[in-house]
């Protein structure tokens, strides 16, 4: 299995997390199958949640369900920041693990005066990491009218 996710979106959800420090943060991630066991992260889009703490994030589920079925998307998994923790499954993570679904962890540091990361994504009874890249949204295509 292969990640290809948008920079743009990726982005967005490392300053959310950093900005949230020592906060955790939790998005969804959206998008498609392609070929070769390549999934497509179109957009990563943080919901509402419920309850926020330095160990967990309860998101609203039933809007999620609504973003989810209003996108046109698969739901491949989700994300959230671990700060000040490494980028690995924590008990909480593994026992609210949702079926076949990636969960993607960005471990957030602070060092002095500026954060640093580490992001990887994992999937259920997988000993290694999903491997992935990013891609430029609008970068497929351009040329064509
Ligand atoms: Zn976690």
């Amino acid at each position: 299995m292969k990640l290809l996710i948008n920079e743009y979106d990726l982005k967005k959800f490392k300053r959310r997390a950093s900005r949230a420090y020592p906060r955790e943060v939790y998005g969804i991630m959206l998008g498609k199958r392609l070929a070769n066991r390549t999934y497509k992260i179109a957009r990563i889009i943080i919901p509402p949640v419920v309850e926020a703490t330095y160990d967990y994030v309860i998101p609203d589920y039933e809007t999620i369900d609504k973003i989810v079925a209003s996108s046109g998307l698969k739901y491949i998994g989700s994300i959230h920041s671990h700060p000040q923790a490494p980028p690995t499954i924590s008990d909480h993570d593994y026992q609210h693990w949702d079926g076949d679904k990636v969960v993607g962890i960005l471990s957030v540091r602070k060092r002095n005066s500026y954060k640093v990361s580490e992001l990887k994504f994992w999937r259920r009874n997988a000993a290694l990491p999903v491997r992935f890249k990013t891609f430029k949204p609008g970068e497929n295509g351009k040329n064509r009218s």
